[in-house]
Parts: C-alpha cells; structure tokens; sequence
C-alpha cells in the first residue's frame, strides 16, 4: 500500500472520524468514482432507432443521426 496525505477542515477531519476504516472507505470512493467514469450511456433516436453513446449521462440527448433528442435507453460497462 502507498500512503498519500490528504487535507481536512474541522467538519471534515469529525466525519472521518466516525468511518471505522477511513483508508478503506477512501479506496472505495475512488474506484466506485472510476467505475462511473468509465460507463457509456445509449440514447436511441426515436426517428431512426439508431443509438448513439455517450460518456454523459442525461434522460435525453441530441443524437448524432438525425438532429433529435433521443432518450437513454441503456448503459454500458
Ligand atoms: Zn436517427
């Protein structure tokens, strides 16, 4: 394991604190926050049915087809 410090405020430093493995529970964050990053939204046009992905998630979204909004219809990992 490698150790890198971290800076906290007051409210910040109590709510580690209360985290019975604060390490862990950072490492945690960090890959769950990874995972999120790493996921590619479908959005399919209701004109053509055709899908268009993006890194962004939204409920609708311009597509790249025909210049409508398509809405999100699935993720992938
Ligand atoms: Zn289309």
């Amino acid at each position: 394991m490698k150790h890198k410090m971290v800076n906290l405020c007051p409210t910040s430093f109590e709510l580690a604190g209360k985290k019975p493995n604060f390490s862990k529970w950072v490492r945690e964050q960090l890959l769950k926050d990874q995972k999120l990053e790493e996921r590619t939204y479908e959005y399919e046009c209701e004109s053509c049915s055709g899908i268009t992905t993006s890194k962004k998630k939204r409920r609708v979204m311009l597509n790249d087809c025909c210049n409508v909004l398509s809405r999100i219809c699935g993720v992938m990992e």
